[in-house]
C-alpha cells in the first residue's frame, strides 16, 4: 500500500468527496442519465489512497451520506454500512493505473449501450465530443466475472494514458476524469454523442434508400 495511507484525511475532505458524490449522483437520476438502481459512482479523497464509493443496491435518487461507503485502494472496507457497489474492483483497476483519476462515473445509459452492441467505438462526430473525449472505444468483455476481466480493462487504460471514458458492451459508460463532476459531464456527453450518432446514421440510410428508389 502506497505511503499516501499514512497522512488521514481530514473530516472536511471528506464531507467534500461525499457531497459531490450525492450531488451528482441526483442530477444523474434527474436527467435520466441513469434510471432504476444501477450505475455508480466514486471518488478519491484527495492526497489520500482512500475511495469513497456507492453502497450496492442504493439507486441514485435515494442515495445518502450513509449509503457511501470508503475503501482502501486494495479494496479493504474502512468505513460505511453495507457493501460497495458490486463493480468496485473495476473502479479500483482504474485508480490504479490512472493516479490523475479524482472520480469514476457508471452509469447504464441506453443510446450509448445499443450503440456499442453494434460498433467497436461510437464515434466523436461533434466538435465537442472530439475536443472534451478525443475517443470513445468500445470494450466486449468474455470473461465471465468482473475480476477475470480486469487485465482487459487495464491493458486498455496503459496502451492510451489519455483515455478518460470507454464504454463496455452490453453494460454501459465508464468515465474518469479529474472531478466527480467532469466524470459526470464527460458521461453525459458521451450519452449525447451516441443519440447523435444513432440519428446521423439511420437520417444517413433514409437518404440511400431514397436515392437507391428514386
Ligand atoms: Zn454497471
Amino acid at each position: 500500500m502506497s505511503n499516501l495511507m499514512s497522512s488521514s484525511p481530514t473530516t472536511d475532505a471528506i464531507m467534500q468527496v461525499k457531497q459531490s458524490l450525492l450531488t451528482n449522483a441526483k442530477r444523474a437520476y434527474e436527467i435520466r442519465l441513469q434510471t432504476g438502481n444501477g450505475g455508480n459512482l466514486s471518488g478519491r479523497i484527495p492526497g489520500t489512497d482512500l475511495i469513497i464509493i456507492k453502497a450496492s443496491g442504493c439507486s441514485f435518487d435515494k442515495c445518502r451520506a450513509d449509503n457511501l461507503i470508503t475503501v482502501t485502494l486494495d479494496g479493504e472496507q474502512v468505513d460505511g454500512d453495507g457493501l460497495p457497489s458490486q463493480e468496485l474492483a473495476t473502479h479500483l483497476a482504474i485508480y490504479k493505473q490512472r493516479p490523475d483519476a479524482q472520480g469514476i462515473f457508471h452509469s447504464h445509459s441506453p443510446w450509448a449501450i445499443a450503440y456499442a452492441n453494434f460498433n467497436d467505438t461510437i464515434p466523436t462526430v461533434t466538435l465537442h465530443a472530439k475536443s472534451k473525449l478525443g475517443r470513445i472505444p468500445v470494450l466486449r468483455l468474455s470473461g465471465e466475472t468482473t475480476q477475470a476481466n480486469l487485465p482487459v480493462i487495464k491493458a486498455l487504460l496503459t496502451a492510451d494514458r489519455n483515455l478518460c471514458v470507454f464504454v463496455q458492451d452490453r453494460h454501459g459508460i465508464f468515465s474518469f476524469a479529474s472531478s466527480i463532476e467532469l466524470a459526470r459531464y464527460n458521461a453525459e456527453l458521451v450519452e449525447e454523442t451516441a443519440q447523435i450518432a444513432w440519428s446521423m446514421a439511420l437520417v444517413e440510410r433514409v437518404a440511400s434508400n431514397r436515392k437507391r428508389d428514386a
